[in-house]
């Protein structure tokens, strides 16, 4: 399991991935907008892993009521799994509580899936299927 991206919540993803495309070279790896899931994504390359850029659709989704809450920041962390159904078995048998006990489709096409934050010390964390 390696870490495949840092989520970063902002009220604009473009500016914030422009500053780290500046500040640390990263280049631009996609760029879409999910409306299923309210947000738009830019993701910036970093060797394996990403930072994901989240921006609202609109102050009523999910990211939207995070930045209300806590200001923009660190949303989440992801790990890559080469079986998403077999680590959301193995985690809720260790206890975890999942936010999606069944895998659903993420921004960049992959199955995904989020785990309850009351689980894991406070921090949402994110799976992803990389094989
Ligand atoms: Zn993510």
């Amino acid at each position: 399991m390696h870490l495949d991206h840092v989520g970063i919540a902002l009220e604009d993803a473009k500016e914030g991935a422009d500053l780290f495309r500046r500040l640390f070279g990263l280049p631009l790896a996609l760029e879409r907008t999910v409306p299923d899931q309210g947000v738009k994504v830019v993701k910036l390359s970093s060797g394996e892993s990403y930072c994901e850029f989240l921006e609202p659709l609109s102050p009523d989704t999910p990211v939207g009521r995070f930045l209300a809450k806590r200001g923009g920041g660190l949303h989440h962390v992801c790990f890559a799994v080469p079986d998403i159904r077999a680590a959301i078995a193995d985690l809720v048998g260790k206890g975890a509580a999942m936010i999606d006990r069944e895998p659903r489709t993420g921004a960049a096409g992959l199955p995904i899936a989020f785990l309850q934050p009351s689980s894991t010390a406070g921090i949402l964390v994110e799976l992803v299927e990389r094989k």
